[in-house]
This record gives C-alpha cells, sequence and structure tokens, in this order.
C-alpha cells in the first residue's frame, strides 16, 4: 500500500481523470476526499470507493471561491486531522479563436485552474508545514496540467496560458516547500475520454469545419505514436507516483503522459 492512511483531496472527483485517482490511491490505502462543485455527485464516487473497501468522504467545494476551498479543507481537518496530499485537477475546457473569445470566459478558465490550483494550494500548506514529532509532516502537491502546460493547439488560448501556469506554481511551491518536505509536481496528459473531452469533439468539429471522426484522428490524436487516447488509469497512475514518491528528488517536476504526441 503506497498511500496508507494519507489524507488525500482530489479536486474534480466527481467524473473524469480525477475520479480514477481517487480510486486509485484509495487502492493505495488513502483516505480520500472527493472535493467537487456537486456534494451529491462527490458522494456518489465516495460511496462507491467505500462500497469496494475503503475510506472517502465527499465535500462540496468550488476551487473558485476561496471561503470554499476553506471550509471544506477545515472539514476535512476536523474530520481526518490533516491533509498529505492534494491533487489540483479540477478544470473545464472553453475554445474559441482569440479574437472571439469573451473576457469573462477567459477569466473564468484562468480562475478555475489557476487560482483554483493557488486557493488550494495556500489552504492545506499550512497543515503539511505543521510539526509531527519535531519535523514537518510534508506532503505533495499534485497539479493537473496538460500536454498544453508546453504545446500550444488551435482555439484554446486560455486554457494553454492556464496550463503553462500551473507549472510556475508548482516550481514556485516546490522551491518554498522543500524546507517542509513538500513537494508539488504536474501530471500533463495527451487527451482522455472523459466528459471535458466528449464535449469539445462536436464543438471542434464545428469551428473548424471537419467531421467528429475528423477531429479525433486529424487533430486529437494525430501526433500520437499509435493512434490512441491516453487512459484515466493512464494519468491515475502518474498521479499515484507523485503522491507516493518517497524523497524531494521528485519536485518541480512535469511528466508527459499522451502516448508520444508531445515528447520533450
Ligand atoms: P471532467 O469534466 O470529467 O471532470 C472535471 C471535474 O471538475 C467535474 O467533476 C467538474 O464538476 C469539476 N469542476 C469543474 N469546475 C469546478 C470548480 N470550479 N470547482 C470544483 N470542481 C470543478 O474532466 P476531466 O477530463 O476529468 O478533467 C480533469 C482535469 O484534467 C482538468 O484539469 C483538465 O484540464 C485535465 N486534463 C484533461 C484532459 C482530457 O483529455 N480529458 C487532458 C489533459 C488534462
Amino acid at each position: 500500500m503506497k498511500l496508507q492512511n494519507q489524507v488525500c483531496i482530489v479536486t474534480g472527483a466527481a467524473s473524469g481523470i480525477g475520479r480514477e485517482i481517487a480510486i486509485t490511491y484509495a487502492r493505495e490505502g488513502g483516505k480520500v476526499v472527493i472535493a467537487d462543485l456537486s456534494k451529491a455527485a462527490a458522494q456518489v464516487v465516495a460511496d462507491d470507493i467505500v462500497k469496494a473497501g475503503g475510506t472517502a468522504m465527499a465535500v462540496a467545494m468550488d476551487v473558485t471561491s476561496e471561503e470554499q476551498v476553506n471550509a471544506a479543507v477545515a472539514e476535512v481537518v476536523a474530520a481526518w486531522g490533516t491533509v498529505h496530499v492534494l491533487v489540483s485537477n479540477a478544470g473545464i475546457q472553453i475554445v474559441h479563436a482569440v479574437e472571439d473569445f469573451p473576457y469573462s470566459e477567459w477569466k473564468k478558465m484562468l480562475a478555475i485552474h489557476l487560482d483554483g490550483a493557488f486557493l488550494t494550494t495556500k489552504a492545506v500548506v499550512p497543515h503539511m508545514k505543521q510539526l509531527v514529532n519535531g519535523k514537518p509532516q510534508g506532503g505533495s502537491i499534485v497539479y493537473m496540467g496538460s500536454v498544453h502546460s508546453k504545446e500550444a493547439s488551435l482555439l484554446k488560448s486560455a486554457y494553454i496560458t492556464a496550463k503553462h501556469g500551473l507549472i510556475g506554481l508548482c516550481k514556485a511551491v516546490a522551491k518554498e516547500g522543500g524546507e517542509f518536505a513538500i513537494r508539488a509536481n504536474v501530471v500533463c496528459p495527451g487527451f482522455v475520454r472523459t466528459p471535458l473531452v466528449d464535449k469539445q469533439i462536436p464543438e471542434q468539429a464545428q469551428a473548424l469545419g471537419l467531421s467528429e471522426d475528423e477531429v479525433i484522428k486529424k487533430v486529437m490524436l494525430k501526433n500520437t505514436v499509435d493512434g490512441e487516447f491516453t487512459t484515466v488509469q493512464d494519468v491515475a497512475e502518474v498521479a499515484l507516483l507523485f503522491a507516493s514518491f518517497n524523497s524531494a528528488a521528485l519536485t518541480g517536476q512535469s511528466l508527459v503522459v499522451s502516448h508520444g504526441w508531445f515528447m520533450q
């Protein structure tokens, strides 16, 4: 068990990649917190984990609200004493060409991806810094980046800007966290079939004048080595590696998991 009794908050865990990370962490002995906009949706995932023999709780959290983030983290600490792992994963996608991007939607994208990562980090770090037997407890923060943390594609300026920004935040947190045994890393997946991607396929088909099949083959998977989607399990395995690695040899890093779409 790689995360035995570790308290792990996963944001956006009611769906897709976050859900799979929570299930994987619970299988490794973690006490997982399913944090999402809707507590009812988060509770469904928590109940599934408990039914499978794991330990989970659900909290309502809009990651763009400082009040909700702090209240949810306080609820977790009241229940389970501390936080060892944060996966800042909540995210959405909005696609437009730059000149058509409504400013309100640009700000919403940056708020969810960047403000959300900042606010959740800010809320958990004091718990990771607390002294246990005279030493800082420590912890691991995993940011959900993307190939778009490193590379650009058409119509995704806000997403690309935010995902690049997470690498900066990660490096800053890794530096500041060093003396407190707090590590920070970024997972950078290629396309994964989740509701976030399923919504984009028809939108991109319309914007680019392609069929949906062409969007998948000629846009999303064109540069992979094997024409395959990355899976939620692939991403969860990397998130597990970052969460459970047992020294600061692995901090301030970003790892692309994308079937070779982007090679660094
Ligand atoms: P998803 O739509 O399946 O899940 C996203 C979850 O985030 C949902 O449960 C949603 O309710 C939650 N969420 C949205 N806004 C929130 C907010 N303000 N506060 C709290 N929760 C909120 O999407 P997914 O594909 O699993 O995406 C998860 C993360 O992975 C995102 O950060 C996304 O950018 C990233 N990512 C996805 C892909 C992909 O191809 N699917 C690739 C690279 C990176």
